[in-house]
């Protein structure tokens, strides 16, 4: 399945085809963490991807960054099917993504200069008018800061560091897996407004993933919602957070602490999310479902952009 709402006006830049990406552990059972999903990001696009924490997000990111084998499907970046990273040799063609990880504590190399570690991006990048200080600024902190280590710093400048240094390598597509996590409230705004920012000012594309619907909102051109390896709701993000059509996707929605009147939080997304390595047969949200058929436990909605019954395309 492609995917159905793909920009058609500007070039895609990542092309994501029925993917399915498998993990082998002896004396466990196989887990099918991505089971077939598509997904596209064009030139100077945002695209977010939301889900459940285990429900394939970061598997099908490191992926797109050739981290891990691929069972099936595809993944094109520019033109170029991405391969799983060799052990001596990366793929040329991907330099130009670079990702944000989950944590600035440990992406950060604890002994070197920040400032020594932009200008390994500007290496990469063949960046030879730019400075380590010119990165620290285009993020919002303050030149001199590229003599310090990272233990100096907050966990939002730290990130703010992080993407200095995956901008120094001029990507064409950035890719922030849960980059906004483990941030104050106070900066994970900040932060994915930042990376909206540079990556839509330089013309690169940026796959945003999160859990965090309401944050994604902010910044994201089109949503992409996962569950269970699959992509079940894609399209334009007002549409989404304005007409949520997949049971799962409205009870995400739902499940966002937004205080009422009187002070309670909207009711929890029940169940949780089923264990990959045994997914439920026909449609795998269908044991959480409010408004589950009989249709739905015995066949999968194979299809988008709404991957369920009560949304099959005509
Ligand atoms: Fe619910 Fe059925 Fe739609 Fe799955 S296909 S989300 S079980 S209604």
């Amino acid at each position: 399945m492609t995917d159905p709402t793909a920009v058609t006006e500007r070039a895609t830049l990542l092309s994501v085809d029925d993917l399915v990406v498998e993990h082998r552990t002896p004396g466990r059972p196989l887990v099918r963490a991505v089971a077939g999903a598509s997904l596209s990001v064009a030139e100077g696009e945002v695209v977010g991807l939301v889900g459940e924490s285990g429900c394939g997000k970061s598997t099908l990111a490191r992926a797109v960054c050739g981290l891990n084998p691929v069972t099936s499907g595809s993944i094109t970046f520019g033109g170029h099917p991405v391969t799983p990273l060799g052990l001596r040799r990366r793929n040329p063609a991907l330099s130009g993504i670079q990702m944000v990880f989950q944590d600035p504590y440990s992406s950060l190399n604890p002994r070197r200069r920040v400032g020594a570690q932009i200008a390994d991006g500007l290496r990469t990048g063949r960046d030879t008018t730019s400075s380590p200080a010119d990165l620290l600024e285009r993020v919002g902190l303050p030149r001199d800061f590229a003599g310090r280590h990272p233990h100096e710093f907050s966990g939002g400048q730290r990130q703010r560091i992080a993407i200095a240094r995956a901008l120094a390598a001029r990507p064409s597509l950035l890719i922030g897996d849960e980059p906004i996590s483990a941030l104050d409230a106070s900066a994970q705004a900040q932060v994915a407004r930042l990376m909206r920012d540079l990556a839509v000012s330089s013309g690169a594309g940026l796959l945003f993933i999160s859990h965090d619907l309401s944050v994604v909102r902010l910044i994201a051109d089109r949503i992409a919602v996962m569950y269970l390896g699959k992509i079940v709701e894609v399209g334009r993000t007002e549409e989404v957070w304005n007409d949520p059509r997949h049971p799962y996707t409205r009870a995400l929605l739902g499940a966002i602490p937004a205080p009422d009147g009187a002070g309670v939080l909207p009711a929890e997304l029940p169940g949780d999310v089923p264990d990959p390595a045994a997914p439920p047969p026909g449609c795998r949200f269908h044991p959480r479902c409010p408004v589950a058929m009989d249709v739905c436990r015995e066949r999968e909605p194979d299809f988008g952009p709404v991957a369920c019954w009560l949304h099959e395309p005509a």
